[in-house]
Parts: C-alpha cells; sequence; structure tokens
C-alpha cells in the first residue's frame, strides 16, 4: 500500500510507494517479466503465447484502489519492438484500448485524474525495456493537468485551443498535420525537443473522438516518434504524457492532448534538471523552439 503525504510549502500530493523497491530492474533479455509465457518456460506476467496489447495491474503499484489504479500497458510481444516501429493498426488499437482504459478508470469514484504515459530510454528511468506505457488512476486532481485547467481560466477559454490557433498563425514551429491533429513545438517549450500533438477539435478526451480521428492521432503519434528516432539516429529517450479532461465529479473540461518531453539536447547530452530548475522552477534551455522545430520537421520528413 502506498502513502500519500501533503507538502504543504509546495501545495501537492506526494506519493510513497515503499514496496516499489523490490521491483524488477532490467533483467536481463531472457526474464522479461512483459514476454509471452513460452511452452515449457517459466510464465512471465502475462500467461499467453502470444498477444497483441495486453493491460494489466501494476504489481508494484504507486496507486491502488481503493485510493486509485496503476496500470501497464503492453504494446506488443515482440520485445524488441518499440512504439516508433509498430504498424499504424496496433497503434490504432492502442488508442482504442487507451480509450477504453479512460473510460474505465474515469468511471470509479476513487480516480480524479486518468493519466496516460510511457517513460521510454534508461534515461528517464525506465525499469523495463519491452515496449509498453503506463496508466495511472489519480485519487486526486495532479498539479500538472491543474496547472493546464489554471491556464484555462486565465485565458478565458480552453487553453491548448488558444495555443493551437497561436501556433498555426505563426507557423514557424509546425511539425505536420493531418485532418485531425496538429504537431508542433510550443513557442515557450521547456526541454529541448518537447513537442505537442494536439486534437484541432475541441475533444475533452479520447472517449468524444470519433473512429477516424483516433486512426489520425495514431498516424501523427508514429509520425513523430519515428520523427524523433531519426532526429539524432539513434532511440530517442522521451516521457510521453497524455493529457486530457479530469474524470472527478463536476470536473471541469479539458482537450486532448499528447506531451512527449525527450530529455536529450545532442545525441549525446542530457538536459538536466538543476538548480533553476529545481529550485526556481525556471528552465533554462539553450535550443530556441523554431530552431528545434526545424530540426524535428527534417528528420520526420526523413523517417516517413
Ligand atoms: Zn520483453
Ligand atoms: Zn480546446
Ligand atoms: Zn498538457
Amino acid at each position: 500500500m502506498s502513502e500519500l503525504r501533503f507538502n504543504e510549502l509546495r501545495g501537492e500530493p506526494v506519493a510513497y510507494a515503499i514496496h516499489r523497491q523490490d521491483r524488477t530492474f532490467l533483467p536481463d533479455r531472457a526474464h522479461c517479466p512483459l514476454d509471452p509465457t513460452r511452452p515449457g518456460e517459466p510464465p512471465t506476467e502475462i500467461p499467453l503465447e502470444s498477444f497483441e496489447i495486453v493491460v494489466f495491474d501494476n504489481r508494484f503499484p504507486a496507486f491502488e484502489a481503493p485510493a486509485g489504479a496503476a496500470e501497464v500497458v503492453v504494446y506488443t510481444d515482440d520485445h524488441d519492438a518499440s512504439l516508433a516501429s509498430l504498424p499504424i493498426e496496433r497503434v490504432e488499437a492502442l488508442m482504442w484500448v487507451w480509450r477504453h482504459r479512460y473510460q474505465e478508470l474515469g468511471a470509479r469514484e476513487d480516480v480524479e485524474y486518468v493519466y496516460i504515459f510511457e517513460n521510454r530510454g534508461v534515461e528517464v528511468g525506465v525499469t523495463l525495456h519491452h515496449p509498453h506505457g503506463q496508466i495511472y488512476g489519480y485519487p486526486f486532481l495532479p498539479p500538472v493537468p491543474a496547472l493546464e485547467l489554471a491556464a484555462d481560466a486565465r485565458l478565458g477559454r480552453c487553453a491548448p485551443c488558444v495555443l493551437l490557433a497561436r501556433e498555426r498563425a505563426d507557423g514557424r514551429r509546425l511539425l505536420f498535420e493531418n485532418d485531425a491533429v496538429s504537431a508542433y513545438v510550443p513557442e515557450a517549450a521547456r526541454w529541448p525537443y518537447e513537442a505537442h500533438l494536439a486534437m484541432r477539435v475541441h475533444r475533452p478526451s479520447l472517449t468524444d473522438c470519433e473512429p477516424r480521428e483516433l486512426r489520425l492521432l495514431a498516424e501523427a503519434l508514429l509520425a513523430l516518434v519515428r520523427g524523433y528516432d531519426a532526429l539524432f539516429e539513434r532511440p530517442l529517450p522521451y516521457v510521453m504524457a497524455v493529457h486530457q479532461a479530469p474524470t472527478c465529479a463536476g470536473s471541469p473540461d479539458g482537450h486532448l492532448h499528447v506531451e512527449f518531453y525527450p530529455p536529450l539536447r545532442t545525441a549525446e547530452k542530457l538536459k538536466y534538471l538543476a538548480g533553476s530548475e529545481q529550485g526556481a522552477g525556471t528552465f533554462i534551455g539553450d535550443v530556441l523552439p523554431e530552431e528545434a522545430a526545424e530540426g524535428l520537421r527534417e528528420a520526420i520528413e526523413r523517417a516517413r
């Protein structure tokens, strides 16, 4: 069981999940717990000889009923694949899985915010290489989505709608668009190659999207992550964050978008969160978002 405390000075909750110290840490290739269970071999987490997408409760949960949820979403039974290497059909199926989990977890009384995410690469603390993402059902509204709702209030209407219109009018940081999704480096990106994918029509969550929009979101995700891998010609580490409307009763609106935070500033150099970022909360960057967008646009083009 994890313990939740409130950090008064910062005005935010902190969760302690002590048992997580014992969790599987970078097991060797032959003992991957997310591999299918092969006949005659010890069982993995997944008792199937082959599978497409599997969701199960995290064995080392940061949150669990009756105070939230933590799930693992395995994208494929191929250990050596990645989100970028999956066929479009699989990524489209993943959008439906996400939508289903958002709906089901969001309907629970003890879940106020459904957060779908992926940590990719040892640089962001990945403990299992097998391609997978996670879902947390927070029993409270976490600070980042709360900040986004505060932006809505500050701007007088949906912030992602306002920002999307600004990015499209400016154009310098746009990466690409399809009929439902726009991809751009935000004007004030915090990470050197941060990129956002936003639904062009105001859709609070995946459950508000039409099937064709889910397909186009899958296409856009693939184009971006393939471009990321082409950027420095290496698998690019990142944190992928899916932001949607909170699911608490009478909750305010949201606007489905996906944010990517890659921690690299060059092929080898990491962007560290140091004095200014940690102690003052101000990011200091050395790549202008317009320049990052240019490099990323070329990489996405190369990877198509
Ligand atoms: Zn594996
Ligand atoms: Zn909107
Ligand atoms: Zn966001």
